[in-house]
């Protein structure tokens, strides 16, 4: 071996000490802690994979579709009947490797040096780190007491900070409540002119959860045509049981996505995540045929949680942000030494519960009456 020679790593200074970012993946039988869905693709949808991705690698030779006008056809058709959101075209649809790529581009293209980007906490944890890694100010601005959005003040947070970007998660993670259509049009008229130099603030709303909302709440989709400088996120990892495809997306104005067309990396979207997330569409049916039976788990889950005389946030997601503990982590422990792992994160004293199957969430249910004592 030759003597290494001694130096260090010009790491930026500002991710000196910084750890990379992730729940644990530990290997216990119920796995309740990053909200998957808990379903396993059908054997039908996975042959289907399995015979496109045979197909897509006889040209793998070549570089796949950079705009990849196939896949975001299919995702507007998608949106378009699950949101009932008009006039949507492949233009109108962007896609990436999660839809916290997608994010990131929205950072890279609008974020920056000088400019802010702004969220209201407690919020997505990932957040923080799209400013980070794209040099962008992080500001988080403040909820009501019971984890809503006071509009109004919003607003008023948002003209002080003028950020370029504004994210919005609805439902939102880990609280699981929704904004409701008129707070999210009062905000996005309030962002017209915000930004730098008086520019729009591009506002996100992150609907990451939206296909398991309660009947009546509508989908931010409804009111895109209105507003060039609304962007609406989604991932096909919660509810379409896609997790390890790696595939979100977000519907906007034509003239926003060309924005989000200048950053990202050429051939961003490979040729095999294309063809599974376009196989995986044709099966919206079948992947998503378990999403009204996790809304209910959720709901009675919810109603046990009170009964039980735990404070649980109203949610429109496939969790629950439920307490309070005065040592929420070794209600944590105690639930991991059963088997059932959860997540640690929220406002202090909370801990959120993703829901799972009915023998998933039996155990959780055991194991928190054990731990807690009640
Ligand atoms: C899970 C989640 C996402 C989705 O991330 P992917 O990168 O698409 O897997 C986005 N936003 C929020 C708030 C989430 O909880």
């Amino acid at each position: 071996m030759p003597e290494r020679v001694d130096l260090r790593l010009p790491l930026r200074a500002d991710l000196v000490d910084e750890q990379p970012y992730g729940a644990p993946q530990l290997d216990v039988a119920h796995l309740l802690n990053v909200n998957e869905n808990p379903y396993a693709p059908p054997e039908a949808v996975v042959r289907d994979i399995a015979d496109s991705v045979a197909a897509a690698a006889t040209t793998l030779n070549r570089y796949p579709d950079r705009e990849f006008l196939d896949l975001r056809a299919d995702l507007a058709g998608y949106l378009a009947g699950e949101s009932a959101a008009e006039g949507l075209t492949a233009h109108h649809i962007w896609a990436a490797n999660g839809s916290n790529e997608v994010m990131l581009h929205l950072l890279q293209a609008f974020g920056g040096p000088g400019r802010t980007v702004m969220s209201f906490a407690p919020t997505y944890s990932m957040y923080p780190e799209y400013a980070r890694d794209s040099l962008t100010e992080w500001v988080a601005g403040t909820r009501r007491a019971d984890h809503t959005l006071d509009t109004g003040e919003v607003i008023a947070q948002i003209e002080k900070v003028r950020p370029a970007v504004v994210l919005l998660a609805s439902p939102n993670n880990p609280t699981g409540t929704a904004l409701p259509l008129a707070d999210t049009r009062a905000i996005a008229q309030a962002c017209a002119s915000t930004g730098p130099g008086g520019a729009a603030t591009v506002l996100v709303i992150d609907e990451a959860y939206a296909e398991f909302r309660r009947d009546g709440t509508p989908s931010a989709l409804t009111v895109l045509g209105e507003y060039p400088h609304l962007a609406v996120a989604r991932t096909m990892s919660k509810a379409f049981a896609l997790a390890g495809a790696r595939v979100g997306y977000l519907a906007a104005a034509p003239e926003l996505i060309d924005c989000l067309r200048i950053v990202r990396l050429p051939y961003h979207l490979s040729a095999v995540t294309q063809t599974v997330a376009r196989a995986a569409l044709r099966h919206t049916g079948a992947l998503q045929a378990q999403v009204a039976q996790l809304r209910e788990e959720r709901d009675a889950c919810v109603t046990w949680l009170r009964e039980q005389g735990f404070t649980v946030a109203d949610t429109d997601a496939n969790f629950a942000l439920f307490g309070t503990f005065d040592d929420r982590h070794a209600v944590w422990q105690g639930l991991l030494q059963k088997g059932v792992l959860i997540r640690e994160t929220g406002p202090e004293g909370y801990l959120r519960v993703s829901i799972g199957t009915a023998e998933d969430m039996a155990a959780f249910r055991g194991a928190l009456k054990e731990v807690t004592g009640r």
